[in-house]
């Protein structure tokens, strides 16, 4: 159920209460925390990229995956992963799992190649028909693989949707790219590659504010040591999740703020019009 569900629910609830004042309860249990959505990058069959010393994308992506969702949900963050074990969940349905839980928050977790060893940072992307440049353009090239069309793109109505649902978020889809790219960039020894744009299958689809990171290059020798180490790991996971927390005060939400009183707290997310 989305936020826009619930609250329509909520309103519903209350016109009826209005008539017969019962049952009290019901709003606790509709009531529910910002919602972060977590997508580690591919799974099973699909490896992603791979490091000189053998270190798999899929399985960093899963591991960072549960420590962020450990963190998030330490800083009051309600979390659901598109994937919690090593199986390939279809591009075009990992938005869509976000979606249908109604998630406040949509991130894509990936780690970035390039044929340049040296090549190394983190970069934050949110969602733009043209690549922002040659690198932006072979980074959602090779996270794109294999993603095909979407199902739902079965007829001409369904894809003006799917093609619409990132469109309305797009404003806060940068902010928080450039609030996690911040905090990415505080880590030490990341080199600030800045917030890019590019047409990530992934992202095209969510219904709320939505980008993909690549953490670091495992095409880099040091980068992928790094990416071994659980301690670096964790601090990925810090820094996202203060991000998190930082846009989130940007836009003027917070999740306790959200669980007091969802009527309150303006528009909700999810219900956006495009600006
Ligand atoms: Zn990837």
């Amino acid at each position: 159920m989305s936020t826009l569900q619930i609250v329509s629910t909520l309103f519903c609830s209350l016109l009826v209460w209005g008539q017969t004042p019962k049952p009290s309860r019901a709003i606790p249990a509709l009531v529910s925390r910002l919602k972060v959505a977590v997508d580690p990058g591919h799974g099973g069959d699909d490896r992603g990229a791979m490091g000189k010393k053998g270190l798999k994308e899929k399985e960093v992506a899963l591991e960072l995956a549960m420590v962020l969702k450990d963190r998030l949900q330490e800083a009051g963050f309600e979390v659901i992963l598109t994937r919690e074990e090593d199986v390939l969940i279809p591009v075009w349905d990992r938005a869509k799992i976000a979606n249908e839980a109604g998630a406040d928050l949509f991130i894509s977790l990936h780690l970035n190649a390039a044929k340049a060893r040296a090549a190394k940072g983190s970069e934050v992307f949110f969602l733009s028909q043209d690549a922002g440049d040659a690198d932006a353009a072979e980074a959602a090239a090779q996270e794109n693989k294999g993603a095909g069309q979407p199902a739902s793109q079965d007829s001409v109505v369904a894809s003006i949707l799917d093609d619409m649902a990132q469109k309305a978020f797009l404003q806060d889809s940068e902010k928080l790219a450039v609030a996690l790219q911040n905090q990415l960039n505080r880590l030490g020894g990341i080199k600030e590659r800045g917030v890019k744009q590019a047409p990530f299958a992934v992202l095209r689809t969510a219904a709320m504010p939505a980008v993909l990171v690549e953490t670091a290059f495992i095409s880099n020798p040091k980068e992928e040591a790094k990416l071994r180490d659980p301690v670096f790991r964790k601090r990925v996971a810090e820094a996202i999740t203060q991000g998190v927390r930082r846009f989130f005060v940007q836009v003027g939400i917070t999740p306790k703020r959200k669980a007091l009183n969802p009527l309150s707290s303006g528009t909700p997310r999810n219900a956006r019009k495009p600006s």
